[in-house]
This record gives C-alpha cells, structure tokens and sequence, in this order.
C-alpha cells in the first residue's frame, strides 16, 4: 500500500497527527503492532465502568489536552483527595494522618482515558488504521522516488510511503532495522531515551465499596515498605465498583519470577493500610509495562526515579534528507513523557508537514498525491 504520510504507532501522539492530516486533506496510514489503539493509554472496563492501566492523571496548565477533551466533549473530574493520608514505614508500621501522596488538583477522564482513544478512533476513517502490523525494517530505497520508504511489518502487508513518523517510544525505534543504516549519533541518541513510566507496573484493586472513605481516608498512601509504593483513590467519577490503584515498588525482576506472591503481598498490604476489607477486593488488575515489548525495553527495567529533560536531540533531526522522523511524547521540549506531551509533538509534527507538503505541492503544481 502506498502512502504520502505512514504513521507508525497508533498511541496518542500517533493518533493526534493522524487528526490533523485528516483535516488538512492529506494522504496518510497509520499502522499499530497491537490488537488495539492506545499505547501506554490503557483502560480495563469492569461493570461498564473504566480503570486506567496506564496514565490516570492530567493536569491544570496542560492546554492542548484540556482544548482536545473540550472538543470531543469528554467529561472530566478531579482526582478523589479528601480525607486522611496513610504512611508506611520501612518496618511496616502504618501511620494514620500522615504523608505527602495527595494528588489534589489532578484531573481523570469520565470513564478513564480509553473514552478519548475510542473517541479519536471512531472519528478517523477505519481503512486508514491497521492494527496487527509490527514494523521490523525500515527501507530507504531511491530517493527520487516519489514513495522511496518502504516499511516491513512482520504481521500485515508492507507499506511505502513519502514520509514516515515514528509515533513509538525512540528506544523502540532503535531496535528497528534501518536500510541504509541510520548515523551512529541517531541510532545511540535514540536508545539513551528513557521511555517515560515504562518500566513501571501498576496494580487496581477494585471492591464493591470504597469503604475507606466511610472510615474518613482519602485512599492515598505512601509506603516504604511494599510492594506498593504509593496508592491513590482510583474509583469512577460515580458509583462503583471502587478502586484503590498503586505503583509496585519492588523491582522488575522480581516481579515476573514472584508474580502469585506479588498478587498476594499487594492483598496484605491493602488490609494492613486501609482495615481487613482492602485485603479482600473483588479483583486485582496487574499491568507489568516493563515487560511490553511494545513499551520497554531491558534498558527500561530500572525505573527512573526523575522526570527527564525531554526534547528532540539533533541526532535526531532531519534524518534521511527530513523523511523520517520521530514522533513520541519523549520528544516533547515543554511536556516530554506525559499525554500533554504525545499532543505536542503531534501538533509539532503536524504543523511542519503540512507547510512542507502545501510547498511541495507548489512546486510540483500539486502532483505528490496529496
Ligand atoms: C503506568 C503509566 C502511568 C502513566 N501516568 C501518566 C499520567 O498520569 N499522566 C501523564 O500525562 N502521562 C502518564 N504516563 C505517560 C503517558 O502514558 C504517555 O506520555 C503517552 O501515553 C505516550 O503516548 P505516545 O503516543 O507518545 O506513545 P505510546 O503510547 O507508547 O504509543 C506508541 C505506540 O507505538 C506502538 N508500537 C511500538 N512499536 C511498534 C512497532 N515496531 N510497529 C508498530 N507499532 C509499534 C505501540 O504499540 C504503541 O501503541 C504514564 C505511563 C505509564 C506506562
């Protein structure tokens, strides 16, 4: 299949590009290695009701995300905050009424922020998307050509395309195969990327009542001792099930050798900070992105312990004469890692190749199948 624009990865800053090519007129695909759209985005829906896996949160200051949900006219609601805080010490020992884990003034998305994948989703055009399409290698083959990419997938049919943004995490990128090979520089800057949360792991616990609140907690707690690190409320914007969800604390490899004692040590420590009904939730959903080959990489096992300055590195820049270009929130310069960011490196992205291709389009009197 050939195309002007193919976008790869269908996360929130792929999708977002997609849009805009849309409403610019532009030819584009866009190709997705897993059986759904989202990314790191990911939203279990239990009872009709939707528990986030990935990111939960946004936040005020935050534009572009606040203007898309304005314009989808999606509902959002603050995070749960009210109520007493929880501590943990390294011994164990719970303290009631102490801590810093408060979350107030983040913001959640009415039915978890799967709601604004599904939303883009059905308002592109459906024989555009390809789920199912892992790309191995990525060619370069005439450069007079008016398609010269050639990009490979492993599971679904081979595309060639003008330009190619890769909307995936640069680390992913660079397990790729480049024909000809990228500059050292590039392929080395890439991997050096730390892909924002991937080698985090999150646990909902979700229970038919948020008896926490009944006994005046907010559902927030930090703990030195685990294996959750630190918990928040995590309940629908109304009614239930409740939930209670928590970044596991203890490392990687423990987690994928020890999954069943993982499971169990979480039950324990929820009775232990919220009273005997948090060891007994309904269900515990785990979500290890550290071992998503579509997330992280073994780099990525150690999980960071700050945000990282963020941005496109010039090894990056204008790769195959500005063919190829990387195109996730990790090349973000103002909101690098988060959701806000994935928005503006796609409305980067978008703004350049629009004005590239409305020049191009000068100069060939409209040719370049636009
Ligand atoms: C546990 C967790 C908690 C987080 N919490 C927050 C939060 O509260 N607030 C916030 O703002 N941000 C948070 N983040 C970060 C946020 O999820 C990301 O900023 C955002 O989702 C990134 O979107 P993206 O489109 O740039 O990348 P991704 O979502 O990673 O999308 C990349 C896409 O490319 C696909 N792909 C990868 N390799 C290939 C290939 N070879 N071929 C084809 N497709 C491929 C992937 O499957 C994926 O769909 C969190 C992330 C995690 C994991």
């Amino acid at each position: 299949m050939k195309t002007r624009f193919l976008i790869v990865g269908g996360g929130l800053s792929g999708l977002s590009l997609a849009h805009q090519l849309q409403a610019a007129g532009l030819d584009w695909q866009l190709i997705e290695a897993r059986d759904r759209w989202g990314g790191r985005i990911l939203t279990e829906v239990i009872d009709g009701q939707g528990y986030d896996l990935g990111p939960s949160w946004f936040w005020p200051g935050q534009p572009r995300i606040e203007a898309l949900l304005k314009k989808l006219e999606l509902g959002r609601f603050d995070q749960a905050y009210e109520g007493e805080l929880i501590y943990q010490d390294e011994n164990g020992r719970v303290h009631r009424g102490q801590g810093f884990a408060s979350m107030q003034g983040s913001r959640r998305l009415k039915g978890g922020l799967g709601k604004l994948i599904e939303k883009l989703v059905t308002q592109l055009p459906s024989e555009r998307l390809h789920l199912n399409a892992l790309v191995s290698k990525i060619t370069n083959r005439d450069e007079n050509a008016e398609f010269p990419i050639e990009v490979s997938t492993e599971t679904s049919a081979n595309f060639s395309a003008s330009e190619v943004v890769l909307a995936i995490p640069p680390r992913i990128a660079s397990q790729l195969t480049y024909a000809p090979g990228l500059p050292a520089q590039a392929m080395t800057a890439a991997e050096k990327i730390p892909t924002w949360m991937a080698g985090h792991a999150k646990a909902v616990a979700i229970y038919k009542t948020a008896f926490w609140k009944e006994s005046g907690l907010s559902g927030d707690a930090m703990s030195r001792s685990g294996p959750l690190a630190e918990i928040h409320d995590a309940s629908p914007s109304e009614g239930g099930p409740y939930a209670l969800f928590g970044f596991v604390g203890v490392p990687a490899s423990f987690r994928s050798e020890h999954p069943e004692a993982l499971k169990d040590g979480i039950t324990k420590q929820l009775g232990l900070l919220f009273g005997e009904q948090g060891a007994r939730p309904e269900s515990v959903l785990l979500q290890d992105w550290a071992f998503d080959p579509h997330t992280a990489t073994s780099f990525d096992q150690v999980p960071l312990n700050r945000h990282p300055v963020y941005g496109r590195p010039d090894a990056l820049k204008n790769l195959w004469r500005g063919r190829l270009h990387f195109g996730s929130t990790e090349m973000g310069s103002q909101f690098g890692g988060f959701i806000e960011g994935a928005l503006e490196v796609a409305d980067e992205l978008a703004a350049s190749l629009i004005k590239n291709s409305s020049m191009s389009s000068v100069a060939t009197g409209g040719a370049r199948g636009d």
